[in-house]
């Protein structure tokens, strides 16, 4: 039934974008190229995603198990299967894999938890083994202490603690999820002493306060666990820098930038054990959870016990595989647009991230059927699933880093799918450079539901003005984009389907789930990979790149503001403007560009031209980098976006300049903003060099 409805939008969709000129392509070439993607959108279909879905969902699949080795096996077996050339890279990864796990209360009335997550009727992989509830890259111990609740760990959370006279020196600190990245709440109770930290899913985050829980809504339940690891470097933490490739050099446990306390989630069934047993002070305004008492502070006196053993002594170095499908170029075989999502999961991960391996392989289903028609893209396309993702994004950061001379002067664009259907509310982002053509292929795919397209839908529920564009994400960190956009400054996008849900790195995170809950017909699953397919088809195959400059300008002008306001309220001698001129200059360029390229696209240009200007316009952006990174955080060399240091989440823009100012440092600000100043006006000089490239200059 849904099928039906989905085929008679997918009919009427030809006409919903057909009006739109296309950026970067000849007349002829955008004429070929909207009946290339109209056709080839159709080739996605909710059946064959179910279908991966199930298959790729099947059991566990945690990098440097052999079932991992089964999901690799069964994806080089479809691509070959639609004629793809296929490639698989193997890497060895520093990655203990835990081998008991015990967290109990020891005092009042001693009780030993249950940590794993029980079965669910109606629900087979529920019920198969499952991996250990320990965070990825906690250290190893057995400590036992009293209970301190540090709210969410953050580090305002304990210059609270610390102005109330707490410690947790010693102590098992208790943090609830949220509000930062898992791996700042272990450093900063590393940092502050602790012995031990619980991490637990408070049911205001994503449990019952917020809906109804597992198997009767889609929220976490009380026994629910929320994994993942805690390492806050990309990539393997033996090798920072350099890929993790056979004979390499590599960094002993001693000198690698990892957690030396055990680091434990549990569900909110059992923090509630520990948590209604703690007094001392009452909990300060803000750090109530959704449990039904109220919350203390502690320390003690209830006390716990949480030990953690793993097989780093015999056995820490796990082979991880990342897969490639390739289709080679007809013209430009040596550009290359690659599209990936991460292939391991914490559990059956139908959701994180086999619903973003399934539309990757959607849409390389559909290009090779075209190929198969006759139509090779003019460029190279490469359809990557990452291993290790979730252990810090390490199969694509060992990728990049292995290849990153070629990635540097080849890579067109990467496009992301980490979590591409779980719902039905469209969300998307990446480079402001290439969401221009992100909205424009969001305008030439169907709705699933029969409300426009995708675009539509979009603009409905983000309910922005007439002139308003919906809101776009930034890409500061946190998926496998990272390696390409933070650390090499290849332009990126990503897009999802997102909705409500509690079963985040959890075993509920299965098949059952997403077919209750999630996606029930694999409409958006299907609707994420015809996205994938024209957006990889688009960048193939356009005579110009159709990276939009001014948008990108326009965004970085709006970070200036903050910038300029926090200069003027230090009263320092940092002046803005010629950074401001430069990002003026970068717009004015690309504006002059734009009208240039589309003059020129009209009459025809040589191959030659073409080539001269396509790369030309790809050194934009890796102008933005710097080689020796941010001063903080060297490997990443984007002075555009970054990920907080201080949350893990939160998104940075123009960091060299931002971090200076958090640090106070007035000279550095300075020395930032000449800096960024520069490398602004080289990106600007890159479009200048595209233009006179077009006038066969
Ligand atoms: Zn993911």
């Amino acid at each position: 039934m849904k099928t039906s409805i989905a085929l008679l939008t997918l009919l009427c969709a030809a006409s919903l974008g057909a009006q739109q000129p296309l950026v970067g392509y000849t007349p002829a070439g955008a004429a070929r190229e909207r009946d290339l993607e109209s056709a080839a959108i159709k080739q996605p279909s909710p059946t064959t995603a179910a279908a991966n879905s199930k298959e790729l969902s099947r059991e566990t699949h945690v990098a440097g198990t052999p079932a991992q080795a089964r999901t690799r096996d069964y994806v080089i077996a479809q691509m070959k299967s639609w004629g793809l050339e296929t490639e698989v890279r193997a890497y060895d990864i520093w990655m203990p894999h835990p081998t008991s796990v015990r967290v109990a209360r020891v005092s009042p009335d001693p009780k030993q938890f249950a940590v794993a997550e029980p079965p669910i009727k109606g629900d087979p992989t529920s019920a198969l083994a499952q991996y250990p509830t320990v965070n990825g890259y906690s250290g190893q111990g057995d400590t036992t202490a009293d209970v301190v609740y540090v709210n969410y760990g953050l580090i305002e959370d304990y210059a609270q603690l610390d102005s109330m006279g707490i410690s947790v020196r010693g102590k098992i600190a208790i943090a609830r999820y949220g509000r930062s990245f898992r791996g700042i709440k272990a450093r900063e109770a590393e940092k502050h002493g602790a012995a031990a930290l619980l991490i637990y899913s408070d049911p205001q985050d994503d449990g019952f306060v917020v809906g109804d829980v597992y198997p009767d809504g889609p929220m976490r339940n009380s026994s629910g666990v929320q994994r993942g690891s805690i390492l806050n470097p990309d990539g393997d933490p033996s090798t920072p820098g350099y890929g993790s490739t056979v004979g390499v050099p590599r960094l002993t446990p001693d000198r690698m930038e990892i957690s030396h306390i055990p680091v434990v989630p549990i569900s909110y069934g059992n923090a509630a054990e520990l948590l209604k047993y703690i007094r001392g002070s009452g909990a300060p305004r803000g750090w109530q959870g959704g449990l039904a008492f109220h919350y203390h502070v502690g320390p003690g006196p209830v006390r716990a016990r949480v030990a953690v053993s793993d097989d780093r002594a015999n056995k820490p170095l796990k082979p991880i595989f990342d897969t490639f499908g390739i289709v080679r170029g007809s013209e430009f075989p040596n550009e290359l647009v690659i599209i990936g999502g991460h292939r391991d999961g914490w559990g059956p991960g139908t959701a994180d991230n086999v619903s973003g391996t399934v539309s990757v392989l959607e849409a390389a289903r559909a290009v090779a059927e075209e190929v198969k028609a006759g139509a090779r893209p003019k460029r190279t396309i490469i359809f990557a699933t990452w291993d290790a993702e979730e252990w810090g994004l390490i199969g694509s950061t060992e990728f990049v880093e292995d290849d990153s001379l070629r990635l540097s002067r080849e890579a067109v664009a990467y496009l992301n799918q980490d979590v591409a259907a779980q719902g039905s509310r469209f969300g998307g982002g990446g480079s402001p450079a290439l969401r221009p053509m992100l909205r424009d292929v969001a305008r030439s795919v169907p709705d699933p539901n029969g409300k426009g397209s995708v675009y539509a839908e979009w603009r409905r529920a983000a309910a922005v003005a007439d002139s308003a564009e919906p809101a776009m994400g930034d890409p500061g960190g946190g998926s496998d984009f990272a390696g390409f956009y933070n650390h090499l400054g290849i332009p990126i996008a990503e897009w999802g389907f997102g909705g409500q849900g509690g079963v985040y790195h959890s075993q509920y995170d299965d098949y059952a789930w997403m077919t209750k809950f999630g996606d029930p017909g694999f409409l958006y699953h299907a609707t994420a990979g015809r996205i994938a397919t024209a957006m990889v088809l688009r960048l193939a195959n356009a005579d110009v790149l159709p990276y939009d400059y001014v948008e990108f300008a326009r965004t970085m002008r709006r970070y200036l503001q903050p910038i300029e306001k926090s200069v003027a309220d230090r009263h320092w001698s940092v002046s803005t403007t010629s950074l401001r001129g430069a990002i003026d200059h970068l717009e004015r360029e690309a504006a002059s560009f734009a009208v240039a390229r589309d003059s020129v696209l009209a009459t025809g240009p040589t191959r030659a031209t073409l080539a001269h200007t396509n790369q030309a316009l790809m050194q934009v952006e890796r102008a933005l980098t710097r080689p020796e990174g941010l001063r903080t955080r060297p490997w990443f060399r984007s002075l555009i976006y970054v990920a907080d240091e201080n949350n893990g989440y939160a998104n940075m823009p123009l960091p060299s300049v931002n971090e200076a100012i958090r640090a106070n440092d007035e000279r550095l600000a300075k020395t930032e903003v000449d800096d960024l100043t520069a490398r602004f006006e080289r990106a600007a000089q890159a479009v200048a060099d595209a233009k006179a490239a077009l006038r066969g200059r």
